[in-house]
């Protein structure tokens, strides 16, 4: 078993604890002390840097949002002189103001450390050519992604993304070994590579994927691994932490280790807000243990997943979240059952002749809010016709997931939209 950095991903689970309640004590006095927002919240809840004494006592601090990061947009969150930030990064704010990312020299140090962390523990090497076709820009990912493999070593080709067919050719130009982007448009690359003549197979150098920003189902995962023979990975983070390099992705398919001693990692109930046990599913909430320009405490994702501290077969000790069931804005409520775009991913990629193209559209029948779906089937399948029986198979299968009735519809190959970032899998016609 190798790892990037041995003391820390194996550390005993006592000391890793020692270490993170340092850690935290530290960051409670430093906010304290530099920001003036944290300060008056802080005394409001009655904290003070002194009433740290355990790992527990971060409950006493009250959780941080969006809204308050909107709030105190752009910079009123910043614990450093302004002329400490060197880089700066924002989410897309499709829905609302963007969050600001501001970075110190340390934090960049620390942001490329744990994301050389999760890459090494994705089999990412110094000979390996990783082809970034993250988009380049305000965006964490594509940065993230370039300083965690250069500081491994390995050759960064920042080909950003869009323009697939220039992609594939550099990606056989260049032999490119590993590929980063979204989950889905590595297939929507390797969909174009067919019809370049290529097969993704056997044309390509490709071994590993690493794929983020997306939720994705393991049948996803096993469908992108079978069709560029590949290893595929998953990374997880936020902008609002540091972006990508949050948690880790060893392979042995149980979750995903954080990096706990740059981030304390909570499961909480939604609806109540209260600290939910190990293996039980709620809402992650994160704190940063040693950010400098932008701490956040008790930060609510809004992903869905649980934790556990049981040591994995890969030999590392950080605690491990499941992968992301969902984000709590994507739940839909169907005739009184919760229902998550991922598994309805799930069952179709169950089915034998389905692509991985699929549309969940939500629209009122009445007043009653509806489900549907439709689907494109695989070329050789729209060729050997019988697409009623795949309707049936399609809807039964989706039944067995969900217990419920969700009508689809057989649509023609390439005529659902591709996307080369983040897919749109759920239209909403409701208004
Ligand atoms: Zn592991």
């Amino acid at each position: 078993m190798e790892y990037w950095d041995k003391k820390i991903e194996t550390m005993n689970l006592r000391e890793l604890k020692k270490l993170q309640l340092r850690s935290l004590k530290k960051t409670v006095r430093y906010v304290y002390e530099g920001n003036r927002f944290y300060k008056e919240r802080l005394k409001k809840a009655g904290v003070g840097p002194d009433n740290i004494k355990s790992l527990k006592d971060v409950e006493k601090i009250p959780f941080l949002t969006k809204d308050d990061l909107r709030k105190y947009y752009p910079f009123g969150l910043v614990c450093v002189p302004m002329n400490e930030i060197v880089e700066l990064h924002a989410s897309s704010g499709t829905t609302g103001k963007p969050v600001v990312g501001p970075y110190t020299k340390n934090d960049l140090e620390i942001w490329s450390e744990v994301m050389a962390r999760c890459l090494y523990a994705n089999g990412l090497r110094k000979n390996d050519v990783m082809q970034n076709a993250y988009g380049y820009g305000l965006f964490t990912g594509a940065h993230g992604f370039e300083k965690g493999a250069q500081k491994i070593g390995a050759l960064v080709v920042p080909t950003s993304s869009g323009n697939t067919k220039r992609q594939i050719q550099l990606m056989l130009d260049f032999g490119t070994t590993a590929l980063a982007c979204t989950p889905s448009y590595s297939l929507y690359v390797a969909e174009e590579a067919v019809k370049m003549n290529l097969n993704p197979k056997k044309d390509f150098k490709l071994r590993l994927g690493l794929f983020g920003a997306e939720a994705w189902s393991d049948e996803m995962r096993k469908k992108i691994e079978e069709t560029w023979n590949i290893k595929a990975f998953e990374h997880y983070g936020l902008t609002e932490l540091i972006g990508p390099g949050v948690s880790l992705d060893c392979g042995k398919g149980k979750g995903l280790h954080v990096n706990a001693d740059h981030f304390l990692m909570e499961v909480i109930d939604p609806k109540t807000g209260e600290t939910l046990e190990e293996d039980e599913k709620g809402e992650l909430v994160f704190t940063t243990l040693t950010k400098e320009a932008f701490p956040v405490f008790r930060f609510r994702t809004k992903d869905l997943a649980s934790y556990t501290e049981e040591k994995c077969e890969c030999g590392r000790t950080l605690p491990r979240h499941s992968r992301i069931m969902g984000r709590s804005d994507d739940m839909m409520k169907v005739k009184g059952v919760i229902v998550f775009p991922s598994q309805i991913e799930e069952a179709l990629m169950k089915v034998k002749g389905v692509s991985e193209n699929y549309q969940i559209v939500k629209y009122k029948k009445g007043v009653v809010r509806e489900l549907g779906v439709k689907v494109e089937p695989t070329v050789s399948m729209y060729k050997k016709g019988n697409l009623k029986n795949l309707k049936k198979q399609v809807e039964d299968e989706i039944y067995s997931v969900l217990n419920l009735r969700i009508g689809a519809k057989i649509v023609k190959p390439g005529n659902l939209p591709r996307s080369e970032g983040k897919a749109k899998r759920v239209v909403d016609l409701t208004g």
